[in-house]
């Protein structure tokens, strides 16, 4: 039985698409002389098709995501049809008598090195796209069918060894029926992008991508944790009774949907949604949930090779601002670790999750932040707009947050612009270090969100994506709850209220013990909303606080689990 870790749940079946990259790897050959011409011929053919291929993808980039998205994908067509590195090609092959590929490889690379030796930001940005057009142009010189996510006609099960969040970004999605992927976790950004778009995924797999052969028909049931390949007959006929049956459910609960999130006692919890691209709003009315928790904006940083402008993004936010009457905590850009932008330049780095990453480039790059904020500030007068920073580590990166703010607010007065004077500032509380500072930090700032993905993956000293290690990542130990524990103490001491963003918050069993520790609000992805909604109406709070309480005092996470067990048994909760 083939089977990963869960990522997004649901079931799905449909035929496979294996984005295999294969290994491109020539040695210098020559070619004859009398050869010249055909050779140069295969040169330009396989650029035309390049060219062609990346102006699909920015057609329809530019249909859904807007023009300035797609911008990077004119600049590729730019640099493949640059007349130099024709020239050079050229040269290469008519002179020297190299293969087309040898010498589209050599020119790339010579242009490439010179860029590197001059030092410039900016320009080092142009590395990744020319290290992208390489790919494609040697894929299409080999005739490797390139597989176009955007342009997807059929609908797929992909099957990948990754898939990086901008792949995602940029993919027809409608498309996609289920991801399998050999690495990653429950909480890498690939498996959230998944679940915020209901997409059944397993990943973490290991070996998918070497059992699995284009065009297979793949079952996934991505409730029970199993891969079908070629289902027999019975197999197929019992996922189609598990579908059925989790459909029912799901429709089941979406009727309670609107119900408020109370405990039997009339505990009340907030319910809000994390939201990581503009698609998640149009279901965000009759998901039930009373406000935006997260609103992750790496989306709009995604596949482009400049920052998006003060203008853009403020008309990105008025729109958000707009089109949902409640709270929305934006959070100000969040990328590094598994999540690298193209049109940010990063460092080789050899722990990324602990290097340049969150908060830290904003501090770094303060342009960046500062007009991040000045659009956010500008929008807040269409809506209620709350601001959240990630990634905080220390109370002097708070300080100089305060200091912008300051200066900001000075500035917006100075030239007259309105904003919403009593905008609501927060931290997000995803390292032990601002964990173990909370009651510090809560004096600094107006609320708390706490980033279970990260705060666990530092606490426990487990890579979120890391699927070798997958089965230590647990935020449900009790470490990690003492941690939360101390923070909602903490935010309580000073009149303020803390709540939960990370993946934690989807997990009915989890909620049960966050709602105990008194947890103000949880905001998770729409999909589980009713879900947890549904746990939390059938407890009681003072049950909840007595069985957290023994949670904190459990030495394993056995323990714990055999603990909410017994309990849920006992209360006859599902
Ligand atoms: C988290 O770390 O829990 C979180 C919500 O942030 P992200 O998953 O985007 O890193
Ligand atoms: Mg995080």
């Amino acid at each position: 039985m083939i089977s990963g870790i869960l990522a997004s749940p649901g079931i799905s079946f449909g035929k496979a698409l294996l984005l295999k990259e294969k290994k491109i790897s020539f040695k210098k050959k020559y070619i004859k002389k009398e050869d010249i011409e055909g050779e140069i011929k295969r040169f330009f053919i396989a650029r035309e098709k390049s060219c062609i291929q990346i102006s699909k993808i920015r057609d329809r980039i530019k249909k859904f995501f807007g023009k300035e998205k797609s911008e990077i994908f004119d600049s590729h067509i730019l640099l493949l049809q640059d007349e130099e590195l024709e020239k050079k090609i050229v040269f290469l092959i008519e002179k020297k008598l190299y293969t087309p590929e040898y010498s589209i490889n050599l020119a790339i690379e010579e242009q490439i090195k010179k860029i590197e030796k001059l030092k410039n930001a900016y320009l080092k940005e142009r590395i990744i796209d020319l290290q992208d057009i390489k790919k494609r142009i040697l894929q299409n010189i080999f005739n490797f069918s390139v597989v176009d996510l955007s342009t997807l006609k059929k609908e797929v099960i992909l099957i990948s060894k990754d898939l990086t969040p901008s792949d995602i970004a940029q993919a027809n999605f409608k498309k996609i029926l289920g991801i399998l992927t050999d690495v990653g976790g429950t909480t890498s950004h690939t498996s959230i992008i998944a679940k915020s778009l209901e997409i059944p995924a397993i990943v973490g797999i290991g070996n998918i991508t070497k059992i699995v052969k284009n065009g297979d028909f793949i079952s996934i049931d991505a409730i029970n944790n199993r891969i079908y390949i070629n289902p027999k007959k019975n197999e197929f006929q019992k996922i189609k009774k598990i579908k059925i049956k989790y459909e029912i459910e799901k429709k089941n609960l979406q009727q309670d949907s609107k119900l408020p999130c109370i405990t039997i006692d009339n505990h009340k919890i907030k319910i809000c949604a994390n939201i990581g691209n503009i698609f998640e709003l149009k279901n965000i009315e009759k998901s039930g949930a009373e406000g935006i928790g997260l609103y992750r904006t790496e989306f709009i940083f995604m596949n482009r090779n400049s920052l998006p402008n003060e203008e853009e993004q403020f008309l990105e936010y008025k729109s958000l601002a707009q089109s949902f009457k409640n709270e929305i905590v934006i959070r100000t850009l969040d990328v590094g670790g598994d999540k690298e932008i193209s049109c940010i330049n990063f460092p080789k780095e050899n722990n990324p999750f602990l290097g340049w990453r969150g908060i830290r480039i904003c501090l770094d790059k303060i342009e960046i932040l500062r007009t991040q904020l000045r659009a956010i500030f500008r929008a807040s007068v269409f809506g209620k707009l709350k601001i959240m920073y990630p990634m905080i580590s220390s109370l002097e990166e708070v300080y100089a947050l305060k200091k912008e703010i300051e200066i900001l607010k000075l500035q917006l007065n100075k030239e007259c612009i309105k904003f919403d004077k009593n905008i609501k500032i927060g931290l997000m509380i995803e390292t032990p270090a601002a964990a173990i500072l909370s009651e510090n930090l809560a004096q600094e700032v107006d609320f708390f969100s706490i980033g279970t993905n990260d705060l666990t993956q530092y606490t426990l000293a487990v890579d979120r994506g890391n699927e070798y290690i997958s089965h230590l990542y647990n935020p449900i130990s009790p470490s990690v709850l003492k941690l939360i524990k101390m923070v909602i103490e903490a935010s309580h001491k000073y009149g303020k209220k803390t709540s939960i963003c990370g993946e934690l918050a989807n997990d009915e069993n989890a909620a049960i013990l966050l709602v105990g520790m008194g947890i103000d609000e949880l905001s998770m992805n729409i999909s589980s909303i009713k879900r947890v909604k549904k746990v939390i109406r059938s407890i009681n709070y003072k049950d909840a606080k007595k069985i957290s309480q023994l949670a904190i005092f459990c030495k394993t996470n056995r323990e714990i689990m055999n603990l909410l067990d017994t309990f849920k048994k006992e209360k006859k909760i599902k």
